[in-house]
């Protein structure tokens, strides 16, 4: 079990993207990522051996103090996330938020869905990369597919990532085991990458179920 987390950092702020877009959230940033996408964001987290290694408990308390201030989910991102394993860490936060009458504070993850799934979320964003393929728990279980858009190859890869989804429900012998095929689909341009952002607009414009995700947080200048 898993009682101490590299952190990269912790911040309280508004969710950027997806279908949570604007919302009042607290992030925790664990370090440690191997899928080394060349477009990476935050490559400072790949290596999970230059940040120090945190007690849950402490973490736990930063999340209780975010909430009284606001924060209505927590969002787990990386780095790779599920590089750890997080059953301890889920259980502990619904345990400790639920004290004193409260539901358990929601908890969100983002992952390329490459690792073994552990721990327990209300809200799985799947952002998978086409030269490392998500397990296939990931396509089943996602809530919102979220596909990061450089160039027509990813475009193609999110259709393809989709029909996959599709036609995994279909042959689903159990529905009911098919969590949320009601999943929400997103196309986001890579920042600042012209040509991702006129195909994104393009493709969207012609296949409605897909939607546009933007980095707003980073159009505000804030974390
Ligand atoms: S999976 Fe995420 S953190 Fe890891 S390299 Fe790709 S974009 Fe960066």
């Amino acid at each position: 079990m898993t009682n101490f987390l590299p952190l990269v950092e912790k911040f309280h702020s508004l969710q950027g993207e997806g279908f949570h877009t604007g919302k009042s959230a607290f992030f925790i940033r664990l370090a440690g990522c191997n899928v080394g996408c060349s477009w990476c964001d935050t490559k400072h987290s790949w290596d999970k051996e230059k940040y120090p290694l945190i007690p849950i408990k402490k973490i736990i308390n930063e999340i209780k103090r975010a909430r009284l201030k606001g924060a209505s989910f927590l969002v787990i991102t990386g780095g790779e996330p599920l590089q750890h394993n997080l059953d301890n860490f889920c259980e502990a936060i619904n345990i400790e938020t639920s004290k004193e009458k409260q539901n358990p504070i929601k908890i969100h993850i983002e992952t390329s869905g490459v690792s073994k799934i552990s721990g327990n979320f209300d809200w799985i964003t799947l952002s998978p990369k086409r030269h490392l393929l998500p397990k296939n728990y990931f396509l089943e279980n996602c809530n919102e597919l979220k596909i990061i858009i450089n160039d027509q190859k990813d475009i193609d890869f999110a259709i393809d990532i989709k029909e996959e989804i599709v036609s995994k429900y279909q042959k689903s012998s159990s529905k009911l085991n098919f969590n949320k095929l009601d999943k929400k689909y997103y196309l986001q341009p890579a920042w600042k990458n012209e040509q991702g952002f006129s195909l994104t607009v393009d493709f969207i414009k012609n296949n409605p179920e897909w939607n546009l995700s933007l980095q707003t947080h980073k159009y505000l200048n804030i974390k």
